[in-house]
């Protein structure tokens, strides 16, 4: 008889985790990390394009003045230092905060963390871009919250359809309990939200009394320089406000923040040191150090300029290689391009001839919590060269063209 390994747990596991089952990008990094592979499937910065002297300044620093203190307990709400700074960091998006608003977290993974389990029971609605960050449907998922999506189109969400949703909703005796949304070079779909929507995005909130909260790591990598104003600068009492360092400093440091108002702030420092006391110390003392001591926004600079070079790339050999029926979006920042392929492909069972052919991407289904995406991929170009890039553009679009091909035959 052939074995069956069972989880001898299941019967004791809380209700809360039968949704959750390891994530598609995860499954996928064990192939994807193998040398032969080019893995346009991560979602990582290029954290070797940073100045290490600057970063061994910076620890020999703490280890020299201030040891004890960085290896030390700390507050749940983070080092006041340290939420100086982050003011400072949202001035550069012209967004204005005060330090005693800011809590501290472990990247902006738990800043989502805490703010859906300050909201959401299980059952309860969140409404979201379809499609949207991987990690934040995870949240949501882990706290039972029915994820409800927007479409987006090349200009971000789209205002009308989101109005259609939470009326729909509302029909349904429904209320959300946030809009969860990325205006700035969104996590997968790579388009901002234009500066004309966030107003009518803003006001259709005011009008359903919702609250929003804005994700918002990739506001500073725009290619341009250029920036929309926040929505937390637009309408500061109706937006909570989530950052994180990851991608203008580095992910390891694991540094995010939550900007909220007094009576949220004071409930999510409760949440946090529920979860884990406080922050690590030592991460604050060096995102503190980075920020006070070291051209910071030079390095973003720097990033900037690196994946625009990255994303034209991606982009010119796309246009040059994938079939006509493919397309895409043109980002102006961030990490990711999301593609479309031609009717019939889907994209989560092609994955495997595209491993085979030795490029990774991930397939659009895992940003969807409702089975959308399923012709959708991203392609994320932030962490290869620019020649790796093209080469794993023309290896899926090997493995795309023969794909339709067969369909072809198959149907013809
Ligand atoms: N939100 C979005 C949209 C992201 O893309 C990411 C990282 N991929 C995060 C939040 C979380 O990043 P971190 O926890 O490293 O701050």
């Amino acid at each position: 008889m052939s074995e069956i390994h069972l989880d001898p747990y299941l019967s004791r596991y809380a209700a809360r985790t039968r949704g959750m089952g390891a994530s598609e990008i995860r499954a996928l990094f064990s192939v994807a990390s193998r040398p032969e592979v080019v893995s346009l499937a991560g979602g990582s910065p290029d954290t070797a394009a940073l100045d290490y002297d600057a970063v061994a300044a910076v620890f020999d620093e703490i280890a020299r003045t201030n040891g004890p203190a960085a290896l030390q307990y700390g507050g749940g709400q983070g080092l006041p230092a340290l939420r100086e700074q982050l003011v400072e960091v949202m001035a550069a998006e012209h967004t204005p905060a005060h330090a005693d608003d800011l809590v501290v977290t472990t990247g902006g993974q738990q800043a989502l963390d805490l703010v859906t389990k300050l909201f959401c029971d299980p059952g309860d609605v969140v409404v979201a871009e379809g499609p949207s960050y991987v990690g934040a449907l995870g949240a949501f998922s882990a706290y039972q919250a029915e994820v409800v999506h927007a479409p987006m189109d090349e200009a971000g969400l789209m205002p009308d359809a989101l109005a259609d949703v939470l009326a729909r909703l509302r029909h349904a005796g429904r209320r959300p309990k946030f809009l969860y949304t990325i205006p700035n070079h969104q996590n997968p779909a790579g388009v901002s939200l234009s500066t004309e929507r966030r107003q009518r995005v803003l006001a259709i909130a005011e009008e359903h009394d919702l609250l929003v909260v804005e994700d918002n790591p990739y506001g500073l990598i725009d290619f341009k320089g250029e920036q929309h104003p926040t929505l937390r600068s637009l309408a500061p009492e109706r937006v909570v406000y989530v950052g994180t360092l990851s991608k203008i400093f580095a992910p390891g440091i694991r540094v995010g923040w939550v900007a909220a108002a007094g009576p949220l702030r004071d409930k999510l420092i409760l949440l946090k040191e529920a979860s884990d006391l406080c922050q690590s110390n030592l991460a604050q003392c060096v995102a503190e150090r980075w920020l006070a001591t070291q051209p910071w926004l030079v390095q973003v600079g720097h990033f900037r300029e690196l994946y625009r070079g990255r994303c034209a790339a991606l982009i010119d050999e796309l246009t040059n290689e994938l079939p006509a029926a493919c397309t895409w979006s043109v980002p102006t920042g961030g990490l990711f391009v999301w593609a479309r392929m031609p009717e019939g492909i889907h994209t989560g069972e092609l994955l495997a001839r595209a491993l085979s052919a030795r490029v990774a991407y991930v397939p659009g289904r895992a940003f969807y919590a409702d089975g959308g995406g399923a012709r959708d991929l991203r392609l994320c170009f932030s962490s290869a060269r620019e020649e790796r890039i093209r080469e794993g553009v023309r290896r899926l679009a090997e493995v795309v063209t023969s794909e339709l091909e067969l369909i072809r035959a198959v149907s013809g």
